[in-house]
């Protein structure tokens, strides 16, 4: 089959495609023909420097496919699966948890210590056909186009859970969304608008934030013109917003905080900018302020978004598709911020 994939880490220059070998399938597992294979940001840092794919190549496991947010059919079943069948149209979920441990026993296997993400630690979706185990393939409406749906798992699941599961957002609630460009915000976005929250959104252009206007953003921000905190006090008239999406770490933090009105929950998955932030412990109280962690979302969260998106009520933003075999191109246009919304990869067009 053809694929993309490298021997050592480095620019976009080791990207090769390639003929290797079909994978072959335990008896759990699923081969799934790939339709579409999103990118991200991920998948950049595992071609540059992830020191978890740099021991895998070194291990001899080359070399290493990438690709973790994957739709297309199911082309052959283990003899052990149930569930799913050939020709199926799927969506795998991007995570392979344990199945034994305590977090997967509570179903909350996003918690899983020994969890695999595919793509990551396992050979991922940057090629003509990927192997999974069955449970992952979740069946998908024909309503849904394989592009659309691949854009999905990491980007939609990572917002949802904070949203929905973690800060538990509400009709009446204000909520703040940074980097409402990116795949996690412009997703947060959609999820919030659903609920009937208002939102407020950050971005670094006008474009950008005329890009969410149109997709329901109520409060826009251009946080290269003003601290985003100061304009949300002043549109909330002093009260604040009742949940932050915050992705950006460091940078943001103090105005993410600022930002929280009484009772506010700050929601975080991610540290772009860095990982140290400060609170001042006796606003936190007086406000009964919340700040949680959430770490991508489970299958059962996943299941949701695709219904959701299969009677249309998400969207996934597409920025453009293209072939396979143009992986680097792809690479390099959301290395320079020149995307908005998803870049998908078909091996088939
Ligand atoms: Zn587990």
């Amino acid at each position: 089959m053809k694929a993309i994939v490298f021997s050592e880490q480095g620019s976009t220059e080791v990207l090769q495609y390639t003929d290797v070998p079909k994978p072959t399938l335990d008896t759990n597992e699923a081969l799934i023909k790939v339709e579409a294979c999103a990118v991200n940001y991920l998948d950049i840092h595992a071609r540059r420097n992830r020191p978890e794919i740099e021991a895998k190549l070194r291990r001899g496991d080359t070399p290493h496919i990438l690709g973790s947010d994957i739709a297309g059919t199911i082309a052959e079943i283990g003899a052990a699966v149930r569930g799913v069948a050939v020709g199926d149209r799927v969506v795998l979920a991007p995570c392979i948890p344990c199945g034994i441990c305590s977090d997967c026993h509570r179903g909350t296997e996003n918690l899983c210590d020994t969890q695999e993400l595919i793509g990551f630690q396992t050979n991922g979706g940057y090629a003509e056909y990927v192997k999974a185990p069955a449970q992952n393939a979740i069946q998908m409406s024909a309503a849904l186009s394989f592009v659309n749906a691949a854009a999905m798992p990491i980007a939609y699941l990572t917002a949802w859970h904070m949203l929905m599961t973690r800060a538990q957002l509400r009709p009446e609630d204000d909520v703040l969304i940074l980097g409402v460009g990116g795949g996690v915000g412009s997703a947060g976005l959609q999820i919030a608008k659903l609920t009937g929250a208002r939102v407020f959104a950050t971005a670094s252009s006008d474009e950008k934030l005329e890009r969410a206007r149109q997709m329901g953003a109520d409060v826009m921000i251009n946080y290269k013109d003003r601290d985003f905190s100061e304009v949300v006090l002043d549109v909330t008239k002093g009260r604040g917003v009742d949940v932050v999406l915050e992705h950006v770490g460091a940078a943001t933090w103090d105005q993410s905080i600022a930002s929280l009105a009484k009772n506010g929950r700050l929601v975080s998955c991610g540290v772009t900018t860095g990982n140290i932030g400060t609170i001042n412990i006796r606003k936190m109280y007086q406000k009964q302020l919340t700040v949680m962690g959430s770490a991508l979302g489970t299958v059962a969260e996943l299941r949701t978004l695709v219904h959701l998106a299969g009677r249309g009520k998400l969207e996934p933003i597409i920025d453009r598709v293209l072939p396979l075999h143009r992986a680097g191109e792809a690479h390099l246009l959301l290395e320079n911020r020149q995307n908005f919304g998803k870049i998908c990869l078909c091996p088939n067009i």
